[in-house]
């Protein structure tokens, strides 16, 4: 590590120590790039039926003993149609694992599509934060959500618009290299910047690169990574300047991750010890990250789900926890980095 210059202050970037909890992988959309997904089982449409893969108590809580570092914990679902018989007893596991995030002493981020008013308002009594990417719009997301109902535009714009009226913090994002233009990733980002002007509650966008999956991960190449760096740089200038910017270090060339902070990026997402969603390509360990940010005059530095400027948005008892939380955070600090 070099150290810095005398008198140079030091660059900081985020990242929230995070473990990812799969209430189910079913999911009634069929994504064109998704992997992560399985189809719904034969008669799902019309019948009440946990799926064979729903994430029980016993073993989410086997899952956070062991992760006991992981300050965050990212609800990530396969999604239930809105009129499924299931759609209840899928939601109710929501609610349950919120819970059990809570009572364990982490904060749970739940990211499981579109929700009813009434749904989002339950789960945002539970979670401090919550997501949905907007992923895009153009014809190249029109063709690759052509089977996926939910991420019709004016469904994911509807989402974000409803999240803010009910002053739930929350993350979204850009799905980017799927054959959109750059015209189109500016629209959306403009869009994304009303939204933060009428409601406030955008505490990150993801810029997250498209990668394909398989056994193995392939190099983005320097084209894309440019072209990238571009956005990243148009994002830090169309978005307002509270709304965190963040990238998928696994998904991201290390050697120009320097680069990227310096257009825009603040933020590292939740660091898990792998990649649920692309399994091809591994996190980086926090340590490692450190090294390598430090070398270059950047520090990094733990957070929680929600960011800091959106606590006092929370009601009190989920303030109480997430103040708790940090608490414990800014006492792990120096272990945090030692967890792969
Ligand atoms: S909604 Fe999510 S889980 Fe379902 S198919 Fe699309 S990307 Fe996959």
């Amino acid at each position: 590590m070099s150290p810095l210059p005398p008198g140079t202050a030091q660059r900081r970037v985020t990242w929230s120590p995070s473990v990812t909890l799969v209430p189910t992988h079913h999911c009634f959309n069929a994504c064109g790039y998704c992997s992560f997904r399985r189809p719904p089982l034969p008669g799902s449409l019309t019948s009440a039926a946990a799926p064979p893969d729903a994430l029980g108590a016993a073993e989410a809580s086997h899952l956070l003993r062991q992760r006991p570092l992981a300050r965050e914990v990212l609800l990530l679902s396969g999604e239930e149609a809105p009129a499924s018989p299931a759609r209840r007893p899928w939601f109710a596991r929501l609610l349950a694992l919120s819970r059990l995030a809570l009572a364990c002493g982490r904060l749970p981020h739940t990211n499981a599509g579109p929700l009813s008013l009434r749904e989002m308002a339950a789960l945002g009594r539970l979670n401090p934060s919550m997501g949905l990417m907007l992923e895009g719009l153009g014809p190249a997301y029109d063709r690759l959500h052509r089977q996926a109902p939910s991420k019709r535009l004016e469904v994911r714009l509807a989402q974000l618009e409803q999240a803010g009226r009910l002053g739930i913090p929350f993350t979204t994002g850009l799905l980017l290299g799927v054959g959109e233009s750059r015209a189109e990733r500016r629209d959306a980002l403009e869009l994304l910047a009303l939204l933060q002007q009428r409601w406030g509650h955008l505490q990150e966008v993801i810029l997250q690169p498209w990668r394909p999956d398989g056994a193995a991960a392939l190099p983005l190449d320097r084209a894309r990574q440019d072209d990238l760096l571009t956005t990243i740089a148009e994002a830090r200038a169309i978005l307002p300047a509270e709304v965190h910017l963040q990238l998928p270090p696994n998904l991201w060339p290390a050697e120009r991750l320097i680069e990227a902070l310096e257009a825009g990026i603040d933020d590292l997402g939740g660091i898990d010890s792998g990649d649920v969603i692309n399994p091809a390509y591994p996190q980086p360990t926090p340590a490692d990250l450190a090294v390598r940010l430090a070398a270059a005059g950047w520090g990094v530095r733990p957070r929680l789900c929600v960011h800091t400027a959106w606590i006092p948005w929370l009601p009190l008892p989920l303030r109480r926890a997430a103040d708790a939380v940090a608490q414990l955070l800014a006492s792990e600090h120096t272990f945090e980095l030692r967890e792969p």
